[in-house]
């Protein structure tokens, strides 16, 4: 198994600029930022994806990426996109689960999504069987 780049930083093996740290959490500034600041957030212990994740490791790791976007709003950013892939199909590059924390300015060459029109009963449908989920 290719040993996790995350793991390695959480145990000191490879560098990280850190920014905020406690028994569960650990952030650090992505090494490609979409903007300066852009921070990752991860659980120490590896989870591949929110998936595997304890609902309550869940709930501390979206609690610091509010203080981290809250930070950096306060060093100047105009908004603060939050954001997590999971899985390959989402464009997941690093298998161990981490939340983006990415500043903001408006124009700044970030784009997002696209929103496609749903075919006719679609919305509907698709709405049924999440709900039969939950
Ligand atoms: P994702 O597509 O959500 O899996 O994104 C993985 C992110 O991890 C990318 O934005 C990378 O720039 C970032 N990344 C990869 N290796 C490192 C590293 N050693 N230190 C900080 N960020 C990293
Ligand atoms: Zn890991």
């Amino acid at each position: 198994m290719t040993p996790c780049i995350f793991c390695k930083i959480i145990k000191g093996e490879l560098p990280c600029t850190k920014v905020y740290e406690d028994a569960d959490v650990l952030a650090f500034l992505d090494i490609k930022p979409v903007n300066p600041g852009h921070t990752l957030v991860i659980p120490k212990r590896h989870y591949v994806s929110i998936h595997d994740m304890p609902d309550e490791l869940v709930g501390k790791v979206a609690i610091v990426a509010k203080k981290v976007a809250d930070a950096i709003l306060r060093i100047g950013s105009k908004g603060v996109n939050i954001g997590m892939n999971n899985g390959e199909a989402a464009g997941q590059v690093v298998f161990h689960a981490h939340v983006h924390i990415m500043p903001r300015y408006g124009k700044d060459k970030f784009s997002l999504w696209v929103g496609k029109e749903y075919d006719g009963n679609e919305r509907q449908v698709v709405a049924e069987r999440i709900k039969a989920e939950l």
